[in-house]
């Protein structure tokens, strides 16, 4: 019985221009959770996001997603997971409805079951009438949306957000909260990564702090701030990372 919907373990990971990213981590995602991967830029968020879908290859330890091992049994490991990345990655000469169909064909979606999903969601994200509009020529926060879709089209167990609402303005960011709480609701796990602390005590039942490349606590907010002794969640972070990141990282 595994009810981890991701378990890392001794994740290691050095580029080959010889920067560590991560130092042996080790993380638990209970199925259903609504977990927050919270820490700086530069922590090693996206580093683990990348690993964990096949993007990059862990320098040792491992990684599986609902038991699928995410090296060896990567195709498996990755039906389970919709990530919407933290770089914008559309292709601009497709329009948004083929965007959506591509995906959905890419994870064996059957025609009829791919244009009823396709129409669902373009609901759902208000981008029915940009349905046939490519996605270039898309506002930034409607990209977001796209992007957003396409993670979900194949309908993933565990739903990947990597930094989503950073640059987006505040009208989109709490859609998209609305629509992640929604979505965790439902049943799909999520990981959250962001470096807005706000966002992750509100939205998170579960986190775990990061900072250069190691995870350096875990656990439900009041958990941190108890074991920090700290007020507040931020207090928490700034005991974490110094309050130089703070600035830095929320500008
Ligand atoms: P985060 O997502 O938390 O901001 P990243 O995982 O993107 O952090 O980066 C962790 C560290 O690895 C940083 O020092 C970053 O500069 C470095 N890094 C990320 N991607 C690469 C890469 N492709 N090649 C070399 N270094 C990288
Ligand atoms: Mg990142």
């Amino acid at each position: 019985m595994n009810d981890s919907a991701l378990s890392i373990s001794k994740l290691k990971k050095t580029y080959s221009n010889g920067t560590i990213a991560l130092k042996g981590i080790d993380l638990e995602i209970p199925e259903g959770s609504f977990f927050g991967l919270l820490g700086p830029n530069g922590a090693g968020k996206s580093t683990i996001i990348n690993i964990v879908m096949g993007l990059a290859r862990p320098s040792s330890g491992n990684a599986t997603v609902f038991g699928h091992d995410v090296v060896s049994d990567y195709q498996k490991a990755r039906s389970h997971v919709g990530l919407a990345p933290q770089e914008v990655n559309l292709d601009w000469f497709l329009t948004v409805r083929d965007t959506l169909d591509y995906h959905g064909g890419y994870y064996g979606m059957p025609k009829k079951l791919r244009k009823e999903r396709i129409d669902e969601l373009l609901e759902v994200f208000s981008l029915t009438e940009k349905a046939d509009v490519n996605t270039r020529m898309l506002s930034g926060g409607m990209k977001r949306r796209v992007i957003l879709a396409r993670a979900m089209m194949h309908r993933p167990k565990i739903l990947i957000l990597d930094e989503p609402t950073a640059g987006v303005d505040v009208e989109l960011r709490l859609e998209l909260w609305k629509y992640m709480e929604k979505v965790n609701k439902e049943g799909t796990t999520i990981l959250l990564t962001t470096h807005y602390i706000e966002e992750a005590e509100q939205m998170c039942d579960q986190l775990a702090l990061i900072n250069n490349g190691k995870i350096v606590k875990t656990g439900t907010s009041s958990q941190l701030k108890k074991a920090y002794k700290q007020k507040t969640l931020e207090d928490v972070y700034l005991e974490m990372v110094g309050r130089g990141e703070l600035t830095r990282t929320t500008r």
